[in-house]
């Protein structure tokens, strides 16, 4: 579909990777928006053809189990919007069908995202550059998802010259086996199981009771490729090339919500107070910053909340005009499912 080209006001729907974390999430976020779809179409691999999934409907689609079909290029004919969640190198085989289907792919995965033509989307920080779309927009990496939505607000105060940020994310960041593997790692360990008797597929390590500082694969500077997304994505969302970010990727033992502690330099003096007012009225914030109160962000307690949750609001001292806090956001919702199903709206509004 062309960016001329009018989406109806009554799209059909698919789905790819509909039985994956990110998936599941899709299905079940287009029912809490009620996506005005006239159907919901579940696709994945021969592995899950002939699945049942629960959707509670949407739109013009009632309640009611949905079928999963195999993922081929002739799946998308009719289809208006293909929301992606099936990996990088199947978004890239599917393109061309997507595309020459008349559909517009909103892609989740790595494939696209730093390519010329390809916009990059937050709603609450770009939403105009859906206008530029050529068949493809994609959804960022989860973690600059959560970190842009906060950024925003305050580059609005005073613009940004530099971000440092480590993140702490969450084991279903890798998806639902990875997921599923730090309960049952965690369950061997507790019960004894030997260090080279875990089993351990989705990381490089054991994750129950560990911390990895290592998430994708090296890059040449000694970086990882997750750290090297963050930089990159974060300067062509907000349209400031020069802005410096440098980033440490985590993975923790928690198992949704993925938490970043931030330091922002910026140009001139922002007070915390202003950063506070910015940031509690910004579209998609939400502010709980209560020390003495014991009031903070946890990942423990905000799994399925759509909000980017800011705390720990305070000064950087160690720069002239600092600032340093803590978010979290659930990764699957507002760093995946959620950030996507939002750009599906824009497209239909
Ligand atoms: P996941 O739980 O492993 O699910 C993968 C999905 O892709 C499953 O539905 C799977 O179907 C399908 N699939 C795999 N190979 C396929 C093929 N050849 N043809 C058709 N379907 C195929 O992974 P996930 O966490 O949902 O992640 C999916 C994508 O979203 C990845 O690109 C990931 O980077 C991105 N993402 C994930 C998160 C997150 O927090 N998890 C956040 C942002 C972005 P079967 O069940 O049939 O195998």
């Amino acid at each position: 579909m062309t960016k001329d080209k009018k989406m109806p006001e009554n799209p059909v729907v698919a789905v790819a990777g509909a039985t994956g974390a990110v998936g599941a999430e899709f299905l079940k976020v287009l029912h809490d928006v009620n996506f005005p779809a006239s159907e919901v179409r579940a696709l994945a691999s021969a592995r899950s053809a002939g699945k049942e999934l629960e959707f509670e409907g949407c739109g013009n689609v009632s309640a009611g189990k949905l079928v999963v079909q195999e993922m081929t290029s002739e799946s998308f004919k009719g289809v208006d919007i293909a929301l992606f969640s099936a990996g990088a190198s199947v978004s890239k085989a599917m393109r061309e069908a997507v595309v020459n289907a008349g559909a517009i792919m909103i892609d989740n995965s790595s494939a696209f995202r730093m390519d010329p033509d390809v916009p990059l989307v937050v709603p609450e920080v770009n939403p105009q550059d859906i206008q530029w779309h050529s068949g493809v927009i994609a959804n960022p990496n989860c973690s600059t998802i959560q970190m842009v939505v906060a950024l925003k607000p305050l580059y609005n105060l005073s613009r940004i010259k530099r971000v440092v940020v480590s993140t702490y994310q969450a084991a279903s960041g890798a998806g639902a086996p990875a997921m599923a593997e730090l309960y049952d790692q965690t369950r061997e360990f507790l019960d004894g199981t030997p260090e080279d008797e875990l089993t351990i597929n989705a990381f490089q390590h054991r994750i129950a009771f560990n911390c990895i500082p290592h998430i994708d694969v090296p890059m040449e500077d000694g970086s990882t490729k997750e750290e090297w997304k963050m930089v990159v994505e974060t300067k062509k969302i907000m349209g400031d090339a020069d802005l410096a970010v440098c980033a440490t990727c985590v993975r923790v033992p928690v198992l949704r919500c993925h938490g970043e502690a931030i330091n922002v330099e910026f140009e001139d003096d922002v007070t915390v107070e202003q950063a506070r007012a910015a940031l509690s009225s910004a579209h998609g914030v939400q502010v709980m910053d209560n020390l003495e109160n014991c009031e903070y962000p946890m990942p423990g307690i905000l799994a399925g909340t759509d909000g980017v949750f800011v705390g720990r609001l305070r000064r950087d001292n160690s720069v002239e005009h600092g600032l340093a806090f803590w978010n979290v956001a659930d990764q699957i919702r507002k760093g995946a499912a959620l950030n996507a199903v939002q750009i599906a709206q824009l497209l239909v509004s």
